[in-house]
């Protein structure tokens, strides 16, 4: 891979300055954002391969920021967090980011999801079949997906569906009526070298049933099979249109 670019959106100096040296170290150009709005300009300007985005910022917050790009955009966005606890609440918005990480952490745990979110970015961009190989395009029920046009639509309608939910969603519409194990729901989708938390898993299955399930607080599509993982279950025979 050529030199990835990351844009550290971060307003602490020490932060910025640590940061900055070790992902130079591991072969990282790195750009640099202190606030909301210089983030999104400099989003602009760089078109970064990958973004760390520090969810409390001046002007404008990570939330919003994120919001923004997925406006636009399906670069890989990796979330920081001051408390584990705020991940619940973030990922609660659905403000569309692919991964999460905790402060403090470690330079090489975030090297490593980087890593993965730009290989999987790399497989997606050149059309070549990931390790989630299924159709280019996929219809159950009343959902329908389309992987060239990255575009998921729920009875016509579209839905905003940002890269990590939609390579899941694929996944299990590709094995609809098959019970998918989380270990391999996360191999697939964050690649085998994930070392993040497993709680990102189950808040992107809430972020899709958010947008596909008629009642989210129901799912009756994608289903929870207990200790094991989930499955997307057969449509009714044409009960709904
Ligand atoms: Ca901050």
């Amino acid at each position: 891979m050529t030199t990835p670019t990351i844009l550290l959106v971060e307003d602490e100096d020490s932060f910025v300055e640590a940061l900055t040296v070790g992902l130079n170290r591991e072969g990282f150009r790195v750009e640099v954002a202190q606030d909301g709005a210089t983030a999104l300009q400099r989003f602009h300007e760089v078109k970064p391969d990958v973004i760390l985005l520090d969810l409390m910022l001046p002007r404008i917050s990570g939330i919003d920021v994120c919001r923004e790009i997925r406006k636009t955009s399906s670069v890989p966005i990796i979330m920081v967090t001051a408390k584990s606890a705020e991940i619940d609440m973030v990922v609660g918005l659905e403000v569309g980011a692919d991964d999460y990480i905790t402060k403090p952490y470690r330079i090489r745990e975030l090297v490593a999801r980087l890593r993965a979110l730009l290989r999987r970015a790399a497989m997606d961009g050149s059309g070549t079949a990931g390790p989630a190989a299924g159709a280019r395009s996929l219809v159950v029920g009343d959902v329908a997906l389309d992987s060239d046009e990255h575009l998921v639509t729920v009875a016509g309608d579209t839905v905003n569906m940002p890269l990590k939910e939609f390579e899941l969603l694929h996944l299990l519409l590709s094995n609809v009526g098959r019970v998918l194990p989380r270990e391999l729901l996360i191999d697939r989708v964050w690649g085998a070298d994930y070392v993040g938390d497993t709680k990102t898993l189950d808040v992107h299955i809430k972020r899709i049933r958010a947008k596909i399930e008629p009642d989210p607080a129901r799912p009756e599509r994608i289903v929870t099979i207990r200790g094991l993982g989930y499955k997307y279950e057969r449509p009714a025979p044409s009960m709904r249109a």
